[in-house]
């Protein structure tokens, strides 16, 4: 299928190229120098003390949990509205997720209250998805999790440059943040991804359990400051590589200019479709300034106008995507709940449309028109 409007779409430029080439010119391929300066170009963004880069989102979840202690035996309370990453990190570390509902039909974020119905002695920590870009809301979740004595970590990977209601920039507010770099996130590298923190004994972990425990790794050793090595935990070959930093190295000044790129488009989008009786917009104008817009979800007033919008762009050349609540796919089959109810109804009901920094004021104009007179035709 080639689309007339895809989804998505990287722009990767000359600049992007040239840096990479330089990279691959230079002879050093694996964690290295470039790595370590996109780190503190990534925490220096972020407003976070620690950014430890690693090998994709999934491994920066992986790690995340690690880090914060969790093992067989825990519990640890997920949005069931949300990529499967999110539920699957704890997995790895032998814990349980305990699938949580949406906080209301026009805010995909988890809810707060439904985190803290389902909150037990097993349960060790919480993992707030900051979805399409929008921050969950956090202050509340942070005041429960202290209450309880349990860890709070942010899934971001839909989310960097994203701000809290409060202002601060998001990553700061839990115990462990996690950045994705996959190249459909608003900072892109093909594959990538990085912890934030601000615990320096929390990144330390992250670092180690990176690149197998090991007591020294192979740029010290090229420099001749360590001659050896040992091994002290279970580690895990999560490294970025040089290419793919120097890639975020080169993107990352751009990137606060193409989140307002992107927030331009969805208040255009906003106010384009707002005004149709059929479709109800996600979020409000507060949030829209705060997001930093990952995807442009819109409800639908049915499950069939999605499924007929759906298949209706898609014949008119216009690529659209939707998220399934976990709790629908098989593998989580087994907790499905009938409280589960607000973020089924949401993942029932929508749909994102394409967006990314670069899409221009005349493809929105003409995804709307055509979703508009599908809207009418349905
Ligand atoms: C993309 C994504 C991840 C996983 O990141 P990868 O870099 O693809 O491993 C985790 N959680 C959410 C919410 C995501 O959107």
């Amino acid at each position: 299928m080639t689309w007339t409007v895809p989804l998505t779409d990287v722009v990767v430029t000359d600049d992007d190229v040239a840096a990479v080439m330089d990279c691959y010119a230079s002879g050093w391929l694996t964690m290295g120098p470039r790595t370590r300066a996109f780190e503190d170009a990534v925490a220096q963004f972020t407003g976070s003390t620690h950014a430890v880069a690693v090998s994709s989102g999934t491994a920066a979840l992986h790690l995340a949990c690690r880090a914060a202690g969790i093992g067989p035996g825990d519990e640890v309370i997920v949005p069931t509205m949300t990529f499967l990453a999110t539920a699957h990190a704890p997995r790895y570390c032998g814990a349980t997720p305990v699938l949580c509902d949406s906080a209301s039909p026009t805010d995909m974020n988890l809810s707060v209250e439904d985190v803290s119905r389902r909150i037990t002695p097993r349960t060790k920590a919480v993992i707030a998805v900051h979805f399409c870009g929008y921050t969950a809301d956090l202050a509340p979740l942070r005041t429960l999790c202290d209450e309880n004595g349990l860890v709070l970590i942010e899934d971001m990977a839909q989310a960097i440059g994203a701000r809290y209601a409060d202002g601060r920039p998001c990553g700061t507010g839990g115990d462990l943040a996690c950045v994705s770099f996959f190249s459909k996130k608003q900072l892109s590298v093909g594959e990538g991804g990085a912890v934030l923190t601000g615990s320096s004994g929390a990144a330390d972990i992250v670092r180690s359990l990176r690149s197998h425990a090991m007591t020294s790794g192979t740029w010290d050793r090229h420099r001749g400051h360590e001659d050896s090595y040992d091994i002290v935990d279970l580690g895990y070959n999560y490294r970025l590589d040089e290419p793919r930093a120097a890639l975020g190295l080169a993107r990352i000044p751009r990137l606060a200019a193409e989140i307002d790129a992107r927030r331009a488009a969805v208040l255009r989008y906003r106010e384009r479709l707002g005004f149709s009786e059929r479709l109800t917009l996600l979020w409000d104008d507060e949030a829209v300034s705060r997001s930093s817009h990952f995807a442009f979800p819109v409800l639908t007033d049915t499950h069939e106008l999605r499924v007929h919008l759906r298949r209706s762009l898609a014949e008119a050349g216009i690529q659209t995507t939707r998220y399934p609540a976990l709790h629908v796919l098989e593998e989580y089959a087994g907790q499905t709940d009938a409280s589960l109810s607000v973020a089924e109804a949401t993942a029932d009901r929508h749909l994102c449309l394409p967006l990314w920094a670069g899409i221009d004021d005349d493809t929105v104009d003409r995804v709307c028109e055509r979703v508009l007179h599908d809207v009418r035709e349905a």
